[in-house]
């Protein structure tokens, strides 16, 4: 402790100051060289510790006086016994300043509230999960049972945390409002706080005889079972919320929501785009010739369409209101069948000769598009 400055010195006053004149001087001087005013900057950050140090001593009429008799030497801490909660002033917290900063200058009274934690009640935390369904499910709407992982409210105690027949006493340290004031002196005078009871943890209430189904706490996790209703038209990736299915609140705060997030599994035949279904239909290269009825698998069971003679491979027929129902509305999407003619494979002798017979009989009159191909390129390259 050596090269202290003197105290009176420090603060800028006379040695038999009054109490009011060294109240004014330190409030000057802590102003100037609050660390909020002077940010990073430490040497006005050591000359504000050793301003409260001083004022710390000479606001206090004891210690001024025992400071007055054995200068620094008192607050050593060694061989003073009177002195023994002073020593710990290298460890100032400077933590608390904002808030004596925040009394000073926004002038109001000496109320704080710096340690007041959100105590009340707490919206329970959403729940996300996802369910795979079925094409057909997706199109039409389906309800289905889930399993939700969540907190319950425990049946036995009806959430209470005390053994049937069993009350919670009101905590005896805060009286029952969770939260408890203290006050602390500091050098500007004397605040008062408000914390979170550390008995109760906030709760106002103690469990004497916890219930042994969950432990106290009210609440346990359980696997719940749940009927959803997906809607009708519902497509991949997308979300569906049950409002209030999630995790429950706390202290009377509303539940969380559930959310479910769509998986809808592919289908063997049809693709989907929005509303429309699409499919591919083979069919016979006589069938195309010719012209034929045909099957067609839609979402409502099978359908007869007609093929007409003559119908090339990749045409597409369109099935009105055969997609899938529009999502909370009315009618349906277009399902597209595309035509794809199969050429036969693996003829055997008898099959390839009257094919060649066939041919002889079909002139290139009966094949349009050929013809009218052969006859570019014969304008055009003179083949
Ligand atoms: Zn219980
Ligand atoms: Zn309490």
């Amino acid at each position: 402790m050596a090269g202290k400055r003197d105290y009176y010195e420090v603060l800028g006053v006379e040695k038999g100051a009054s109490d009011a004149e060294i109240k004014k001087a330190y409030r000057k001087l802590a102003k100037q060289y609050h660390p909020d005013m002077n940010p990073g900057d430490k040497t006005a950050e050591a000359k504000f510790k050793e301003i409260n140090e001083a004022y710390e001593v000479l606001s206090d009429a004891q210690k001024r006086a025992q400071y007055d008799q054995f200068g620094h030497a008192a607050t050593d801490g060694s061989g003073f016994g009177g002195f023994g909660g002073f020593g710990g002033f290298g460890d100032f917290d400077f933590g608390g300043f904002s808030d004596i900063f925040e009394t000073f200058f926004g002038g109001g009274g000496f109320s704080s509230r710096s340690t007041r934690s959100g105590r009340g009640p707490q919206r329970g935390a959403d729940i996300r999960q996802t369910i795979e369904i079925s094409f057909e499910e997706a199109a039409f709407g389906v309800q289905k049972e889930i399993t939700v992982n969540r907190m319950e409210i425990c049946s036995t105690c009806n959430g209470t945390g005390s053994k049937p027949g069993h009350q919670p006493s009101t905590c005896h340290q805060c009286n029952g409002t969770g939260q408890v004031q203290y006050k602390q002196r500091t050098p500007f005078g004397q605040f008062v706080n408000i914390r979170t009871c550390d008995v109760c943890h906030g709760e106002g209430k103690i469990i004497t005889q916890p219930c042994e189904s969950c432990g106290g706490k009210g609440r346990v996790r359980k696997h719940s079972k749940l009927v959803v209703t997906i809607p009708a038209g519902i497509g991949d990736g997308q979300t569906i919320s049950a409002r209030g299915e999630g995790e429950p609140g706390t202290r009377g705060g509303p539940s969380g929501d559930l959310f479910l997030s769509i998986r809808v599994k592919p289908h063997p035949i049809f693709k989907r785009d929005g509303y429309d279904i699409f499919c591919e239909i083979p069919i016979t290269f006589v069938q195309a010739a010719l012209g034929a009825e045909i099957e067609v698998p839609t979402l409502d069971g099978k359908e007869k369409i007609s093929i007409p003679e003559g119908t090339q491979t990749g045409t597409v027929f369109k099935l009105k209101g055969k997609g899938i129902p529009i999502l909370r509305g009315t009618g349906r999407g277009t399902q597209h069948v595309k035509i794809n003619v199969e050429v036969p494979k693996k003829l055997n002798e008898k099959q390839k000769e009257v094919l060649r017979q066939f041919a002889e009989l079909l002139g290139d009159e009966v094949h349009e598009q050929r013809k009218s191909f052969f006859d570019k390129m014969r304008d055009a390259l003179g083949m």
